[in-house]
């Protein structure tokens, strides 16, 4: 089946027509500086040229009807007309605890989307733009929501519980949701899958997953299933990131709101944009800035990435005594799959788990493709598995359009 795969942001929407069959990337792109001026489509079939076309998009309609239009373009198009498109999966950011797995999008669908809008006031309302852009110009085009939230509604009450009264919960919805789900999903059953082929039983299989990218979160996967997560209510919690703060003491909050005279506003804006990797440095929330500046003598920028693997690496400890021990530790996205300077810090001194890391192979091996990097015999295996988000949309949408 051909699955259009849509994720819309506020002012920008990420696209890729997909054969969900083969996983087969049949055209893909992006649309830039929706509502705000200066609109950009970029557009780039499988194995031809890339076009870029500059036009206004007022709103996400205007966008989906430019993304619509390239497909099916008589030069460059992809599709013959509409009829060749078989489904559309949006990916949904907050499913809070209403969503555990992927759904048929109805208009009770999307009122409950609707509904969790406070819990993530920035992701849940363009993803809605995006959908209800799909629904008026694909009519009758059946559509998939695919929740970030998703795999973690399977962990338990005391991993997902926040020491704060418990009404806090029960009237507000103050609970773990956990994030990058489809991410922590694909690499957690590809790890399961080759555990299995070392003779790891599926059922038996303790994996820690470490998407680490511009936002970063841990999981904890046991049988398959997810136990616990990094990230909280929101995407802030966990290690610090690109932007992002982290976990640190609450009062931390209150105090700064009171000395530097924020609002709520201007302490969440200094938490998401001005902290994490960035705030830290003063150099940049880009691994790759932040590794070149170190390697000049940069102290901050060194003591960023320090905090940053010295946070993981605690995650790996704590998952491993949640499972009661660990048989595989994945790493993934941008700075997972790419970094292997941080990895490297990560890894080092985790031999009492039974991590025999070939720090060597580590920095040589191939990027872009599946790899181990422990020795043969070590009792915990350590793998590079890129992520495919948009596969598992693609997939769940193809199954669910059926
Ligand atoms: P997003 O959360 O935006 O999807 P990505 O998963 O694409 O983020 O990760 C982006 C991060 O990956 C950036 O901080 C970037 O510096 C880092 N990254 C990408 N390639 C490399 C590389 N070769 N070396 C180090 N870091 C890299």
């Amino acid at each position: 089946m051909k699955i259009l795969v849509i994720n819309a942001g506020s002012s920008s929407l990420k696209y890729q027509l997909m054969d969900s069959e083969n996983g087969d990337v049949i055209a893909k792109g992006l649309c830039e500086r929706i509502g705000i001026g200066g609109s950009k489509l970029t557009y780039k079939p499988t194995g031809k040229d890339k076009h870029e076309f500059e036009k206004d998009m007022k709103d996400h309609n205007d966008a989906i009807k430019m993304v619509i239009d390239a497909l099916m373009d008589k030069e460059i198009g992809v599709v013959k007309d509409m009829g060749e498109i078989d489904a559309v999966g949006h990916r949904v950011v907050h499913g809070g605890e209403k969503f555990a797995k992927s759904v048929r999008i109805t208009d009770e669908v999307i009122e409950t989307i609707e509904s969790l809008n406070s819990l993530a006031p920035l992701h849940n309302p363009a993803n809605l733009m995006g959908i209800r852009a799909c629904q008026k110009l694909m009519p009758g085009v059946p559509m998939v929501a695919v929740f970030d939230t998703a795999f973690h509604q399977t962990m338990p009450k005391q991993a997902y519980m926040y020491g704060v009264p418990y009404e806090a919960y029960t009237d507000l919805m103050v609970r773990r949701y956990g994030f990058h789900g489809t991410s922590h999903l694909y690499v957690s059953g590809r790890a399961v899958e080759k555990l299995a082929e070392a003779g790891v039983p599926a059922e038996a299989s303790r994996v820690i997953t470490c998407h680490l990218g511009n936002g970063s979160s841990i999981a904890a996967v046991k049988g398959g299933k997810c136990v616990d997560t990094s990230m909280g209510l929101t995407p802030l919690e966990g290690v610090p990131m690109g932007t992002r703060c982290g976990s640190m003491d609450p009062a931390i909050v209150t105090y700064l709101m009171d000395k530097l005279g924020l609002d709520a506003k201007g302490i969440d804006a200094y938490m998401n944009k001005k902290s994490g990797m960035l705030g830290l440095s003063g150099v940049s929330s880009d691994f790759r800035d932040l590794g070149e500046a170190a390697e000049k003598g940069n102290e901050r920028a060194e003591i960023a990435l320090q905090c940053f693997s010295y946070a993981v690496k605690k995650y790996i400890g704590a998952y491993a005594a949640a499972m009661n021990g660990v048989d595989a530790i994945v790493f993934t996205a941008g700075v997972g799959e790419n970094d292997r300077a941080t990895r490297a810090r990560i890894l080092e001194g985790l031999d009492y788990l039974g991590v025999d890391v070939d720090f060597a192979y580590n920095d040589s091996c191939p990027r872009g493709e599946e790899v181990e990097l422990t020795k043969k015999g070590s009792k915990v295996k350590v793998y590079v598995i890129p992520t495919d988000e948009e596969m598992v949309i693609a997939k769940d949408t193809a199954r669910l359009a059926k």
